[in-house]
């Protein structure tokens, strides 16, 4: 049976996330945005009240929320301001991938640290030369004894000048493209570790966004997470697990930029009656309202497969792939509700057209999840397959060691 009734306690925590947002995020989010301000008390205070930091499990401090609820407050942190959403959620990103290939200590040490105080963590995988293609990637790590040497450089890493730690991706085989990736896990204080620039950006200017380089920077061979030249596979992991987070937040930019033009819609009086009751514009309200639908679903869907241990590749990219480009498409005609008013910074909507751009790029742009939705496709694959952790802790639970390995996917 299909069942789209939250439990009480998604329910509740839907609602904490959304008077948060209301009361401590959107009465400064116009402002922060304008100076690029770093929201540090928003984030303790986000951290204090339990929406970040979701997915750590309890044995680490965490609350071991559901996929599904972490969505529902993702929604909301991007209904009140994504750019501060962005930096509430990032920590979400560089912890999956020591929730899936690092040690009990590893995570005892790095998933513990997070829950205990309001301290951030970045993942770092993009290079100036990596992008969409991160096998191009050009940092290395090289093993001498009981250590890897980490030198290289990373670019656009949100968070970047405020972590703690970094999850670095760096090749370990130079030779052998994807499958020579490697990840670890990097102290921020580490020697050579420097925070080179940070990023003016067009959008989501209360996020951080800034360049990382290693130079001869030694990690103990104990913060390698999963196997050598696995990496890749961890990213891509990785991903499965926070696109439908990222595809919520798009939502919640959708959802107030639908909310912001049918108020504007009610009110513009031109031809002697308010606009909305043009066609043109009610029509256009009406698109927005399906287009905010249909991405929470596709979002929802996402999750609940991860909550059931399933594979949900496909519909992580086709809820990161619809939300971000409706996002973009809700807020550009937003600002044409407004008319030209809509252009004017004093007006709300602008904001949100410049934020929604980046949800089409980050975490794998409109164009790579339409590779890996076509991928998908092509290759078959069933979209309920278990993922590796519920197989392994199936085997776990019957004695048995766990054998299929995952193959990349994209
Ligand atoms: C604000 C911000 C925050 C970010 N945060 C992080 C972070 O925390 N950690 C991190 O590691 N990275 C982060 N990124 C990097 C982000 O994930 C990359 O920018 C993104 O993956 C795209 O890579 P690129 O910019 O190199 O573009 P490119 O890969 O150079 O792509 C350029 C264009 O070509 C298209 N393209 C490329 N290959 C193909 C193809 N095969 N088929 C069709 N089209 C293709 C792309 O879709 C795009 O339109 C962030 C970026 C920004 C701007």
């Amino acid at each position: 049976m299909v069942d789209l009734t939250l439990t009480d306690e998604q329910q509740d925590l839907r609602e904490l996330a959304h008077s948060f947002a209301e009361k401590d995020i959107r009465k400064v989010a116009w402002d922060y945005d304008k100076d690029g301000t770093w929201p540090q008390d928003i984030i303790e205070k986000a951290w204090e009240i339990g929406l970040m930091n979701t997915h750590i499990a309890e044995e680490y401090g965490g609350p071991g929320l559901d996929f599904l609820s972490g969505c529902l407050i993702e929604e909301e942190m991007g209904w009140g301001c994504s750019g501060i959403g962005t930096s509430l959620m990032a920590n979400g990103l560089a912890s999956a991938p020591i929730t899936l290939g690092g040690s009990e200590e590893t995570k005892k040490k790095y998933l513990g640290m997070l829950a205990e105080a309001p301290k951030l963590a970045s993942f770092c995988l993009t290079e100036p030369d990596a992008g969409s293609d991160v096998s191009g990637m050009k940092t290395r790590a090289v093993k001498q004894g009981d250590k890897y040497v980490l030198t290289g450089s990373k670019c656009f890493i949100t968070n970047g000048s405020y972590a703690d730690y970094f999850t670095v991706y760096a090749k370990t085989d130079p030779e052998a493209g994807h499958r020579g990736i490697s990840a670890f896990v990097v102290d921020a204080d580490s020697p050579g570790v420097s925070v080179d620039k940070k990023e003016d950006k067009m959008g989501q200017r209360a996020s951080n966004t800034a360049t990382i380089s290693f130079s001869d920077t030694e990690v103990p061979e104990g913060n390698l997470l999963g196997e050598e030249n696995h990496g890749f596979k961890l990213a891509m992991m990785t991903l499965d697990r926070t696109r439908p987070g990222v595809a919520a937040m798009a939502v919640g930019i959708g959802k107030a930029a639908l909310e912001f033009a049918s108020d504007y819609s009610k009110e513009r009086v031109q031809f002697g009656v308010p606009i909305a009751m043009h066609q043109a514009v009610a029509f256009m309200i009406a698109d927005m309202a399906t287009k905010v639908e249909a991405g929470r679903l596709l979002v929802w869907q996402s999750a609940v497969l991860l909550d059931q241990g399933k594979r949900n590749t496909l519909a992580a990219s086709h809820a990161k792939r619809f939300s971000a480009d409706s996002a973009m498409e809700i807020a550009t005609d937003a600002v044409q509700v407004y008319g030209g008013y809509g252009f004017i910074k004093e007006y709300p909507v602008e904001k949100l057209m410049r934020d929604a751009k980046i949800m089409q790029l980050y975490e794998g742009t409109s164009q790579i999840q339409r590779l890996v939705i076509a991928k998908e496709l092509l290759m078959g694959r069933q979209a309920d397959e278990e993922t590796p952790e519920h197989k392994a802790l199936k085997a776990k639970e019957n004695g048995k060691a766990e054998t299929e390995k995952e193959p990349a996917t994209a």
